[in-house]
């Protein structure tokens, strides 16, 4: 059966964006009839905590967001990325690079640099037998990068309509051994059975390497519904100075996780200011071609 998901980095407390976010997840899936599941991206071991794995799923479940089975913790799927990435190099889909971040970013702003921004410049696209032992003689261990077959990709998206966008030379193992995110969201989306991809608007360019990758390893499309971002009053994306955002910070200034749904539902154009409603009910009133375009001002003061 298809399934929606939510798929957050356990690396902090959920804000009004998110847990919109997620909300907007559970109505498409629900509004289908479609099974709902969670995963938590919890590939980097540095930000990534259990306790906001747990703290998450609370503030879904006191949401009335409830979804199936247990959810998955990426983490645990490191053999299935590992193996996906060895097709793709089998396939001849990769190449090794030894570039740091840093001369990632130094390449990108030489004056005679490539001019599109955030493209990988290609330092390592032909390194001769002798330069790469040279690499792995310093002590460097290289990353593994997509080859992709082509450099750009139509993305149709069920709310902003048809885009073109760049497919860069994305990584898909980090020189660490760890396998990198627009990889293993597509092998686990996969997994998962996973149709429709509900998620910030922010990703909507990592939907075009995501959708290369996918094809390259003969798994099947996913429909996308990429939500526009909750910002503060000066048009930032929403972040933790800027006040009372997370189900915590709102029930110490006494709103409940009733009100703030009802927050969220009004900010979907799902229910009116104060109403008091339960995810059910938004539920019932929810069309995915209703959904607001354009971000989302929260005033968290
Ligand atoms: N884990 C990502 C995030 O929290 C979302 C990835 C996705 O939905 O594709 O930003």
């Amino acid at each position: 059966m298809a399934s929606g998901r939510f798929a957050p980095s356990p690396t902090g407390e959920l804000h009004l964006g998110n847990l919109r976010t997620a909300l907007v997840a559970w109505l498409c899936a629900r509004s289908t009839g479609s099974r709902f599941v969670l995963r938590f991206e919890d590939l980097d071991r540095v930000t990534s905590r259990p306790e906001h794995v747990t703290t998450q799923a609370n503030d879904l479940h006191l949401l009335g967001i409830e979804w199936d089975g247990a959810p998955l913790i990426q983490s645990t799927r490191f053999d299935a990325h590992h193996a996906a990435i060895n097709t793709l190099v089998e396939g001849g889909h990769t190449f090794e690079c030894f570039c740091s971040r840093r001369e990632v970013a130094e390449a990108l702003h030489a004056p005679n640099g490539p001019q599109e921004g955030g493209r990988y410049p290609g330092t390592c696209h032909k390194l001769t037998y002798h330069q790469r032992a040279e690499h792995l003689k310093n002590g460097r261990t290289p990353a593994i990068r997509l080859r992709p077959p082509k450099r750009d990709e139509i993305v149709s998206d069920r709310l902003s309509g048809v885009s073109w966008h760049p497919v860069d030379d994305v990584v898909l193992r980090r020189n660490d051994g760890i396998p990198a995110y627009n990889l293993a969201v597509v092998v686990d989306d996969a997994f998962q059975g996973v149709e429709e991809v509900v998620r910030g608007d922010d990703l909507l360019p990592s939907a075009a390497p995501q959708q290369v990758i996918a094809r390259l390893l003969g798994l099947p499309p996913v429909s996308y519904v990429h939500v526009p971002l909750a910002v503060n009053s000066g048009g930032q994306r929403l972040a933790k100075r800027d006040g009372a955002i997370t189900l915590r910070q709102l029930a110490e200034h006494g709103v409940d996780a009733r009100e703030t749904l009802s927050i969220l539902g009004c900010s979907l154009g799902l229910c009116t200011s104060g109403e008091s409603v339960t995810a059910k009910e938004i539920l019932g009133r929810f069309a995915v071609e209703r959904l607001p375009t354009k971000p989302w001002i929260v005033d968290g003061s």
